[in-house]
């Protein structure tokens, strides 16, 4: 078997030998280590069938195909049986007692074991042919059990009874060897044969060629053909179930060319053995060989992968050595574009500074002219709302101016053409005609007088009222002014009956005060106080006087009265041309409201100013200066 695997190396078989000797329950243990140890194939020398069958028919159940050698089980559960054909050895064995026992003679039969196929079988062959010689006997016939102890005491038994063979037909060597030791006890020989014929040392070839058995018959055990089956069912390919070897005879005439065959088919084993070891190193050598030409191989290609690899690269490299040189010289003329293009741009930008610079400074220009034009525009409009105003103010000035004339003009007009129709009447008293005389005359006074404001007034409008200055005596100036507003307070009392006296300041300083101005001017605005404090005034005094401003070289006169007085607000535009004070007091004050208008331009145009103190219930006092020197 061993040999036989070694002939399969390339299927890769391993044989588990597992050498149960010859007792059952070692045999049962060791076929379950070898089923539980994981085997595909279970090839059995059975000892005991009877005891061996349930495991193994168990074992080929579980789907391990079983090859049974040498004696056949007592089952079909197996997959092949390869042993002698036991029929045959029987009658062969049969064949050579009548060829051995021509004359006839006894014979005793040991069988193997009591229903072992084998035996039975073998038992079988040999009585069918024997049956057929009735001159042969078989004397006895018994069960050796294939053990050595129990054929001596057996046979010891059959001979003690007397009885004396001719021949003793054992199943097999070892039994036979056995019997022949108890007959030579017996000092008789009879003919031995065996079965088996085992070509091994001590084996039934040489019991035959050492005498101590007659013949034997060939057995073949068939391990060889057990693997060959194994192989086939591993490989799925079919078996046939019973495997039966014919046998032959093995006696004193081929023993020794046996014995002699077999030594050489031992020697050629050996060889084969050699060999097969030659082989081993040999494929181990090749293996290794194998491995190391694959690890060369594989070296070989590692290195010129490698080799191409770095070959690859360099020419990669070269090629990006090229191409980073060309795109260093592309970088090259590109900076240098761009060194141009910086040097141009640095250029625009100073330009584009300078420019910068020139839209700033002209902004800043056209923002102080956009200022300006809106400051002059704003002085503009201003200047067109005040001539707006101006032009309302006119406007509306005109129309009350224009109520207040007609009412000023056709009274004392009225005044005249009526008392002057009066006057002329028979029954009139002098008293009478001497008060009218008197309107008449005071009418045509406030008459001239309106004629000679409006007259002044236009002049100022246009700007043609001239002005003559001359040294004056402010003495004189008042006392003149006094003279005429003596008078006219007289006009006052007669006609309104007003209670007031009129006073002039004149101090030392004064008296001899010479005055560079313009004296019909001085005059008509001291007129236009006094006679405005007397309007206003019904009881108390007047007072007009005159003070020296040393630290402004100029004198300041002023007309004081005890009148009706003039609240805050209304002290606001009495200068103004027009502009009459709206009192609620029941006195209707006659006049244009031109007065102290005009008084307000002469003082201007003498180069002094005007103003004005008052309580309302208190009376008031104007100002106004002059300078010493015009
Ligand atoms: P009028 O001819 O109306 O008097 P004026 O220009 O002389 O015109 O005076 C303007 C106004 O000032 C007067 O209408 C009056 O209301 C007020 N006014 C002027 N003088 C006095 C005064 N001495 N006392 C009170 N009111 C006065």
């Amino acid at each position: 078997m061993v040999r036989e695997t070694a002939l399969y190396r390339d299927l890769k078989i391993e044989l588990f030998p597992k050498d149960t000797i010859s007792y059952e329950k070692d045999q049962i243990q060791g076929i379950l280590d070898l089923y539980h140890q994981g085997i595909d194939v279970l090839i059995v020398f059975p000892y005991d069938i009877n005891a061996l069958t349930p495991v193994i028919s168990e074992i080929f159940d579980k789907g391990i195909p079983v090859i049974d050698v040498d004696r056949k089980l007592n089952t079909d559960k197996f997959t092949a049986f390869i042993g002698s054909d036991n029929l045959d050895v029987g009658e062969q064995a049969g064949l050579y007692v009548v060829k051995m026992l021509k004359a006839g003679g006894n014979i005793i039969e040991i069988k193997g074991a009591a229903g072992s196929s084998s035996s039975i079988e073998r038992s079988l062959g040999f009585k069918k042919i024997i049956d057929q010689h009735p001159s042969i006997r078989t004397i006895s016939a018994i069960y050796g059990n294939w053990d050595n102890h129990i054929v001596e005491h057996r046979i010891d038994s059959v001979l003690q009874k007397g009885t004396i063979p001719d021949l003793i037909f054992a199943h097999n060597d070892e039994m036979a060897l056995k019997a022949a030791e108890v007959c030579r006890r017996y000092k008789i020989k009879p003919i031995i044969i065996g079965v088996d014929g085992l070509p091994i040392k001590g084996g039934g070839i040489d019991m035959v060629l050492n005498n101590q058995i007659d013949a034997t018959f060939f057995n073949r055990t068939g391990g060889d053909i057990a693997i060959q089956l194994a192989v086939n069912i591993m490989q799925h390919k079919k078996v046939n179930k019973f495997n039966l070897f014919k046998t032959f005879a093995i006696d004193k005439n081929n023993a020794k060319a046996l014995k002699v065959q077999y030594d050489l088919l031992d020697e050629l084993h050996v060889k084969i053995q050699k060999q097969q070891s030659k082989i081993n190193t040999l494929t181990q050598t090749i293996l290794n060989q194998k491995t190391l030409l694959i690890l060369s191989i594989a070296f070989g290609i590692l290195l010129v992968l490698v080799a191409s690899i770095i070959l690859y690269y360099l020419r990669q490299k070269q090629k990006y050595i090229y191409l980073i040189d060309k795109q260093k010289e592309q970088i090259e003329a590109q900076m240098k574009e761009q060194k141009i293009l910086t040097e141009k741009l640095i250029q625009g930008n100073k330009i584009l500074q300078e420019h910068e610079k020139e839209i700033i400074k002209q902004n800043i220009t056209l923002k102080k002219y956009g200022n300006d034009l809106e400051n002059m525009v704003r002085e503009r409009t201003q200047e067109l709302q005040n001539a707006l105003n101006k032009a309302e103010e006119s406007d509306r000035l005109k129309t009350s101016f224009l109520a207040n004339l007609s009412h000023e003009i056709r009274t004392p007009l009225n005044a005249i053409l009526g008392f002057s129709s009066l006057i002329c009447e028979r029954n009139m008293t002098d008293d009478e005609q001497k008060k009218y005389k008197t309107i008449i005359e005071s009418s045509g006074d406030g008459l001239l007088s309106l004629i000679n404001d409006i007259i002044d007034f236009s002049k100022i409008e246009a700007g043609h009222l001239d002005i003559i200055i001359s040294d004056i005596s402010i003495v004189k100036v008042l006392n003149e002014i006094e003279q005429i507003f003596r008078l006219e307070i007289k006009k006052h009392q007669y006609n309104l009956q007003k209670d007031i006296e009129l006073k002039t300041n004149i101090d030392d300083k004064i008296s001899s005060l010479v005055l560079r101005t313009d004296e019909i001017r001085l005059k008509q605005i001291l007129s236009n106080l006094i006679g405005n404090a007397i309007k206003y005034t019904d009881k108390g005094f007047i007072e007009v006087g005159c003070n020296v401003l040393d630290a402004e070289n100029m004198v300041e006169f002023y007309v004081k009265d005890t009148g009706i007085g003039i609240d805050k607000d209304q002290q606001k535009i009495i200068f103004q041309r027009f502009r009459k004070a709206e009192n609620d007091n029941a006195n209707l004050y006659r006049g244009a409201g031109l007065g102290l208008s005009i008084s307000k331009h002469l003082v201007s145009l003498l180069g002094g100013q005007i103003r004005v103190e008052s309580n309302p219930g208190e009376g008031s006092v104007f100002y106004f200066t002059l300078p010493l020197n015009h």
